[in-house]
């Protein structure tokens, strides 16, 4: 569990949403905070496999972080739902559940032929490069905005090379050794010389 999700957990929000991975296979998991349920849904529809260790694994995060002392009951549902119907589409179609369920509150109308797939993976790729933002505010160590460790100031340092940003954290150097002097070259311009 990250530590963005960890935050979420500790302010209590009403939706925590988020994709696992068990045996290279995706599905989504949405616990819903305020009815304390866990949502399971796995294109491949084998949800029955593995519910019960999600639901044992969420316990035990919620008991070790945050409802330390308090019993929650948490429960867990699934839902019946068109299938995957290839082997390389589950990212896509987690995704496209996780969004119909979270807009709708059902996923029987997500549909797994091959023709909706593609029509997704366009609208995904479309979305992806509408919203990709300026690539500057990202580091070029961990490709992440924040860093996940509770670190409340993030230091960053330039490349003096491709003029892009690194966190501090993320090169490895310390910042006193970043502090004097120090010309920082990232590994890609190491690389390309
Ligand atoms: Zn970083
Ligand atoms: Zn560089």
């Amino acid at each position: 569990m990250s530590g963005v999700a960890e935050e979420r957990v500790a302010r209590q929000e009403p939706w925590q949403t988020g994709e696992a991975d068990i045996w290279e296979e995706k599905f989504g998991v949405i616990v819903k905070m305020c009815e304390n349920t866990v949502v399971l849904i796995d294109p491949l529809g084998e949800e029955d496999k593995y519910s019960r260790r999600i639901l044992r694994n969420w316990r035990s995060f919620v008991r070790a972080n945050v409802d330390t002392g308090n019993k929650t009951v948490w429960k867990l549902q699934t839902f019946k739902h068109q299938l995957q119907m290839d082997g390389s589409s589950c990212g896509v179609l987690t995704l496209n559940f996780a969004e119909q369920y979270l807009t709708s509150g059902s996923i029987d109308q997500v549909e797994t032929s091959p023709a909706s797939i593609r029509a997704e993976r366009l609208e995904i790729a479309g979305l992806l490069m509408e919203n990709q933002g300026n690539i500057d505010e990202y580091c070029i160590i961990c490709s992440m905005m924040d860093l996940q460790s509770a670190n409340t100031t993030i230091n960053m340092v330039q490349c003096d090379h491709c003029n892009r940003w690194a966190h501090t954290e993320c090169t490895l150097y310390s910042a006193e050794e970043l502090s004097h002097d120090f010309s920082f070259m990232c590994k890609k311009c190491k690389v390309n010389g």
